[in-house]
């Protein structure tokens, strides 16, 4: 369908101010934070699910290809519309319908700001975990669609375990109400698994049930430096071995604390070729008793120095060395190539050796920091002059070779961002045959004329 004809349908449907062709949104709709854009012919801005309905039913029926935006802050491509068709942005459907601590629940509209629920529910003395570094620019519905996880999800889980009922458009127009406000249920398959983490390919989320937990009332950190990431590595296996789960555990190297000292100034960031965050969260006394303990162990195994913050201030100044290297490493002036790789726990210094190799093979500096009790260690491939085609075969060859590494230490090539298009490339090759066919087969039988985010990777 010619594209003047698209629009003018959008807007005999949905109304004029919810359908937009302009210059700017265009170009806006065309990109995420990855590196790869393509321009939608249109963006309607639905305002409830009964847009989302009318949107789905008529291109489902004219074949038009559909891919949902929540923020656009995710880090894969998957809200890019390779093929061109309808961007439907959800982000006008941004209430935040209600808050029931009752029973322990949230109900929100899908472009809700997780930063924004968060606080509204902090406001009422209750606790969504979920906490993606983005957590001030994406949304309920794109967390839900990648299965955000952030920081905190050693100790309290994934955007998965925080969701207990969503509504879903399907690709011909139909809705689906999944679970509901039980904090268990297992009446049927779990349907709610199969669209977290769908990316936007199976449905489109338009209402989501979030389970809210009390918030614990206190916290304290620890910030450790090391001679080596080996010896920080050694000190997370013994912190979880002790019997300690902290509420986060987030380790970083050499290169990263370089490009840290770098850019906030070496007296900000602690001496040292590895450094471990630690917070302990929950009533006060067993907070102080736990983060002592921990500090104790930290100083048996050798730690270069140890720093404890017992108050909100003193946490949030080590929070912010934590967020320097993101920012340190931009700084550098080099293009970040973020993998959020994951690999087995106890493969992390295997990871890491792995990269301080590939990084000499390559010729390009190495980033590895990250969420290490889980395994998930953003390698950031640090490129300069990635327009360049022959540097840009290199940095893909590099991707190449970390991808099969982490592949045979046993770890998954995306722990939280997703795959979108960033790594299409290396889908196939990194599940299970079986996996990749039920995969296909799902996508199938859901949206069997492949309407909604194609193009991707399945
Ligand atoms: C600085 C920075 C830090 C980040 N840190 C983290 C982190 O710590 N942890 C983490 O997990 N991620 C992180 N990310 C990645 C990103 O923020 C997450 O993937 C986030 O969940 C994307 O949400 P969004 O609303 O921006 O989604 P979008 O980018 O708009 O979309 C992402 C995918 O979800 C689909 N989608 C969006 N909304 C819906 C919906 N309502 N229904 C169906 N499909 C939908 C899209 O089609 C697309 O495939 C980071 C990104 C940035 C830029």
């Amino acid at each position: 369908m010619d594209s003047d004809k698209l629009v003018q349908l959008l807007i005999d449907l949905v109304g004029t101010d919810k359908v937009s062709t302009a210059g700017s949104v265009i170009e806006e709709h065309s990109i995420d934070k990855w590196l790869v854009g393509h321009p939608p012919d249109v963006v309607v801005f639905a305002e409830s699910t009964a847009d989302v309905v009318a949107v789905m039913e008529f291109a489902s029926q004219q074949e038009v290809a559909v891919t949902t935006r929540g923020a656009g802050a995710g880090y894969v491509g998957g809200a890019v519309p390779v093929k061109g068709g309808i961007v439907i942005s959800v982000a006008r459907m941004n209430a935040i319908r209600e808050i029931n601590t009752d029973d322990g629940v949230a109900i929100v509209e899908p472009g809700v700001i997780t930063g924004d629920l968060q606080e509204a529910v902090r406001k009422q003395g209750w606790f969504y975990p979920p906490d993606p570094a983005s957590l001030k620019e994406c949304s309920i519905g794109g967390n839900v669609a990648t299965n955000a996880g952030g920081p905190h999800c050693l100790k309290y889980g994934v955007t998965r375990h925080y969701i207990l009922g969503l509504e879903v458009v399907l690709a011909d127009g139909s809705v689906a109400r999944l679970g509901g406000r039980c904090h268990k249920d297992k009446t049927g398959f779990d349907l709610i698994g199969m669209f977290v983490g769908s990316e936007g390919l199976l449905g489109i989320v338009t209402e989501i049930t979030c389970r809210i937990i009390p918030h614990p009332p206190a916290r304290a950190m620890l910030s450790a430096s090391f001679q080596s990431f080996a010896d920080a590595a050694a000190a997370v296996q013994a912190v979880l071995g002790g019997g300690f789960l902290p509420a986060a555990l987030e380790i970083s190297d050499k290169f990263t604390l370089n490009a840290a000292r770098d850019h906030v100034g070496s007296g900000l960031i602690p001496e040292g070729q590895s450094h471990l965050l630690v917070e302990i969260d929950g009533q006060a006394e067993s907070v102080n008793s736990e983060i002592r303990a921990v500090g104790s162990l930290l100083n048996d195994l050798g730690c270069l120095t140890l720093e404890t913050a017992e108050n909100e201030a003193g946490c949030e100044a080590i929070w912010e060395i934590r967020r320097a290297f993101s920012y340190s490493l931009r700084a550098t002036g080099l293009t970040k190539l973020n993998e959020d790789i994951v690999v087995p726990r106890g493969k992390l210094v295997e990871l890491v050796a792995f990269c301080e190799q590939l990084q000499q093979q390559c010729g390009m500096p190495i980033a590895c920091f990250g969420h290490a009790g889980d395994g998930n260690i953003h390698v950031n491939i640090m490129v300069d002059g990635i327009d360049d085609p022959v540097v840009r075969v290199r940095s893909d060859e590099a991707l190449d070779c970390l991808f099969r590494e982490v592949i045979r230490l046993g770890g998954r090539i995306s722990g939280e961002h997703g795959i979108g298009i960033a790594k299409k490339r290396w889908f196939d090759g990194a599940i299970d045959s079986g996996a990749l066919d039920l995969h296909q087969r799902l996508k199938v039988a859901l949206d069997p004329k492949d309407i909604l985010n194609p193009g991707k990777f399945v």
